[in-house]
């Protein structure tokens, strides 16, 4: 059954939020993992200031770290005790100071996190994100840790409050959990079986961002087209997409991740169809050999894996596909890794997260027999990359010419300040670097510039057609810029410049005759 929970959650202002001087205590989330975990820290957040507490100007000085850990990465656990262990030495020179450990590996660990690192205030799981205020109260008051992990989830995280990282886009959960049982993965034990929100209240959290001044959105879920196996649609999550495409203002959809086994042809009309469904897909291949592939318990096999990238590429021409790669799981010989390499050459991926398989304590394929060498693992690791590489950079090539709408984004080129460049993300999801014209005034982040590819390697594309010989550059002005522009002017305390994409857009147009509006 769908858990009932249109309404927001109320989170109550906590007395432990306020120092003795009553002035607010600040924190700060440490983030490990995965988009999910970049969404549910957004709750954390959300959910501490609305419960008092600010978010800390120097996060090393903040009076609350919170740590949202991960089980699903190599190293997780290394990671947070290393992190706990110089916490702690902190500590002890702050009077004060709390610290909390949620996620998927608080999940996992639980009581076990607090025998280790004692200096821990406060153990939270993946289903309960929102007590996270009533814990640290409580670990004030009593003066002892709090640890406290529910085994089912009971308010959808959506209902949370939220403080969105980006002004521009937004991460809405349309379901949580998963019905599958992949043999390396942890997930199914730690976040339960899928659960999924009523189709009313993600379209109502969506309208709701929009109005915020998002302009894209994407659809999280650790198995999005499974979506409605809870309230018994299998087409539910095509039907979910087309929706999407009726909301007035919203520019861009993406979703990840779909399981091969589940995608169907309505999905993929559906994004043909749908004018905001972005030309992306991120498609998790895990392995190309068959055997492999029954030992991961993927239901999936490459041929078929094959015949859905022809069937997007046929609706959808200029999609750019990416994966998910395992190399080196428990028993995969040579022939199985050269069929993996035969699948990565014929699927011709933008880009790939390549994993070299490690055991993952708790999960089906760290009991099997015959796990690899370590060297034979990284060897083929290197393999694999090498062609990924090597295919990415020619698809990026054959991007060169090509007039691209990038939407701008702020922290997406580390060099721009050096190359004199503004980066963001083309519609396909490419990173797109490009240069401004002479004298021009720079676009904010959310605003959407058109630029034409001149270079490329494996992993961005330059654009620098604004100082070409025949200039190409043109930006729009949208309701994603104005409101960063408010946000600024909330964080400087100035009134926000009046709102250029409400009246007739501002283009500053060089060499394109004309530019769509929406
Ligand atoms: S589909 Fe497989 S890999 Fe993905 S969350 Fe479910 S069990 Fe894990």
């Amino acid at each position: 059954m769908s858990l009932a929970i249109a309404d927001p959650t109320e989170i109550a202002p906590s007395p432990a939020a306020l120092r003795p001087d009553g002035t607010p205590r600040s924190y700060t989330v440490r983030t490990l993992g995965c988009q999910m975990n970049v969404h549910d820290s957004e709750r954390l957040s959300g959910s501490l200031e609305a419960a008092g507490y600010v978010a800390a100007e120097d996060a090393d000085a903040a009076d609350v770290v919170v740590i949202n850990t991960c089980a699903v990465r190599e190293n997780a656990a290394k990671k947070l005790y290393g992190s706990l262990g110089t916490l702690a030495g902190v500590k002890r020179q702050r009077e004060g100071m709390q610290i909390a450990v949620g996620g998927c590996l608080a999940q996992k660990d639980q009581g076990e996190i607090v025998a280790k690192a004692p200096w821990v205030d406060v153990v939270f799981g993946t289903h309960n994100m929102g007590s996270l205020p009533v814990l640290l109260e409580r670990a004030r008051h009593n003066a002892e840790a709090q640890i406290e992990i529910l085994e089912s989830l009971e308010v959808f995280p959506s209902t949370l409050p939220t403080k969105r990282d980006s002004a521009s886009s937004g991460w809405v959960s349309i379901s949580v959990g998963c019905n599958n049982t992949c043999t390396f993965c942890i997930v199914p034990s730690l976040r339960g079986k899928e659960k999924d929100r009523r189709p009313g209240d993600i379209l109502a959290e969506v309208r709701a961002l929009v109005d915020d001044g998002a302009i894209e959105v994407t659809l999280l879920g650790q198995n999005v087209n499974t979506y409605g196996v809870e309230f018994g649609d299998r087409q539910a999550f095509g039907k979910l997409l087309r929706a999407m495409g009726e909301i007035e203002g919203l520019e861009r959809v993406r979703f990840t991740s779909p399981h091969p086994a589940a995608f169907t042809d309505d999905v993929i009309a559906a994004m043909a169809e749908t004018p905001n469904a972005m030309p992306q897909l991120h498609m998790p291949l895990q392995s190309g050999s068959d055997a492999v592939l029954k030992a991961m318990r993927r239901s999936y096999r490459s041929k078929r894996f094959l015949g859905i990238l022809d069937a997007v590429r046929a609706r959808i021409p200029h999609a750019a596909i990416t994966t998910d790669i395992i190399v080196g799981f428990p028993g995969e010989t040579e022939e199985d890794f050269q069929e993996t390499l035969r699948v990565v050459e014929a699927s011709r991926f933008s880009s790939a997260f390549t994993f070299q398989y490690s055991i993952r304590p708790g999960t089906p394929a760290a009991e099997m027999p015959d796990q690899l060498p370590k060297a034979v693992v990284q060897e083929r690791y290197e393999r694999l990359l090498a062609l990924q590489e090597r295919i990415s950079h020619e698809e990026n090539l054959a991007q060169i010419g090509r007039t691209l709408e990038v939407l701008v984004a702020v922290g997406e080129g580390k060099k721009d300040a050096a190359t004199r460049r503004l980066s963001g993300r083309a519609e396909d999801n490419r990173l797109v670097h490009f240069a401004l014209p002479e004298g021009a005034e720079e676009p904010r982040p959310g605003d959407v510039v058109t630029v034409e590819v001149t270079s490329a390697a494996p992993h961005f594309l330059i654009a620098d057609s604004a100082v070409a010989a025949t200039p190409r550059y043109a930006v729009r002005r949208t309701r994603a810029g104005d409101a960063w522009d408010r946000r600024q002017a909330e964080s400087c305390g100035v009134p926000a410049p009046a709102a250029a994409s409400g009246s007739a857009p501002r283009v500053v147009s060089l060499g394109l005759p004309a530019l769509r509006t929406r």
